[in-house]
């Protein structure tokens, strides 16, 4: 099976190849920093417009690297939300088009779907169910993943993501973006304990998250301490808080074969050195996917569009582009709206 995969949700334009049998045949990815940079974030229209200029060639060069023709594909596999709406509908529109064109049947992925089974593209060990931190740009929800299009909602943040505080920060201490590897960099010269940070909704019985409260602080400080002390002692609290709810939630999943990161913050040195101590302590498997497979990615949304494809689900061509999906629709209504 060979399924095409285009990502285009935010801020990355990406094209992938990847095959039945975890065999990623070509990944390309065009960033969009220098466009965004001015700006201190992501500028919604410029995004879109950039993802028109790059998505084409990118899946010529995605269809040359792994040296195949649009003809022998299996399936299509595009994002077709939650994001940007101007970003999400240029990668499904070009989705569309191209598998009416060749003939092939499409598949409209979650984006948070594709970062969920990500770790599987990885590890081809990984069986359901598994317990999921998904920490990125826009999401921070611990998800019992029990099987493809099955996820159980344990927690989310009722504020920030994680990865948004951490650009935030960055925004703060004018590191520029994309904040998260800036901070991460700065952190690794800084003193964690220099400043005591908030750490909210440590011990709170349920495993949800709040980061708003962290950005209120640190803007109290900056210019008290150097750049490299908050971002050290902020990572240092971010971390904190990851593993207490994640500790919280491993309670709840009894059956998990694993615990598992995905998404933008999972390429985090610290959060995937405290995570994995955390598993060990509970006697739990480990997985984290590769780092370029934690950020946004296409090879991520091919693969989940071959485990959709396998378990026989596919998407006609009207399929809307949504800008809000989440992956536990049980779990949004009792929670109301938000994240
Ligand atoms: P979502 O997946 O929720 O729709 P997104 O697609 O924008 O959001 P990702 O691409 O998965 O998010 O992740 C990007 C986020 O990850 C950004 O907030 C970025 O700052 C953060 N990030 C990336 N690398 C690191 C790092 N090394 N340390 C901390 N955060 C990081
Ligand atoms: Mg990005
Ligand atoms: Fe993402």
């Amino acid at each position: 099976m060979l399924i095409l995969g285009l990502e285009s949700s935010c801020d990355e334009t990406a094209a992938a190849l990847v095959t039945g049998d975890r065999r990623v045949l070509s990944h390309a990815l065009a960033g969009q920093e220098a466009a965004h940079q001015p700006y201190g974030g992501v500028v919604p229209e410029i995004a879109a417009r950039a993802h028109v200029e790059a998505l084409e060639p990118l899946v010529a060069q995605a269809l040359a690297e792994a040296g195949v023709r649009l003809g022998d594909v299996d399936a299509i596999a595009a994002t077709a939300g939650p994001g940007l709406i101007g970003g999400v509908m240029v990668g499904l529109v070009t989705g569309k088009a191209l598998a009416h064109a060749a003939g092939k049947p499409l598949v409209a992925v979650n984006h948070l779907e594709g970062h969920a089974l990500s770790p599987r593209l990885s590890d081809p060990d990984l069986d359901f169910p598994y317990l999921l931190l998904l920490v990125s740009g826009g999401h921070c929800q611990l998800l019992a993943v029990e099987g493809v299009g099955r996820y159980r909602r344990l927690a989310t943040t009722i504020d920030d993501a994680a990865g948004e505080a951490f650009d935030k920060t960055a925004k703060l201490l004018g590191l520029g973006y994309p904040g998260g590897p800036a901070v991460e960099r700065a952190a690794a010269l800084g003193n964690p304990r220099a400043i005591a940070f908030p750490r909210p909704l440590k011990g709170s019985p349920e495993p949800h998250f709040s980061f708003a409260g962290l950005k209120s602080a640190i803007a109290r400080v900056v210019g008290q301490y150097s750049a490299e002390d908050i971002a050290a002692s902020f990572q240092a609290a971010v971390v904190d808080c990851l593993l207490d709810r994640s500790a919280r939630a491993i309670a709840k999943v009894p059956n998990a074969t694993a615990f598992v990161v995905a998404g933008g913050v999972a390429a985090n040195g610290a959060v995937r050195g405290a995570l994995s101590a955390l598993a060990a302590e509970h006697g739990l498997r480990f997985v984290a996917p590769p780092l370029w497979l934690c950020t946004d990615n296409a090879a991520m949304i091919a693969w989940a569009g071959a485990e959709r494809f396998a378990a026989g689900f596919t998407d006609p061509l009207d399929v809307p582009a949504r800008p809000r999906w989440p992956l536990d629709p049980g779990a949004e209504a009792v929670r109301g709206a938000g994240v």
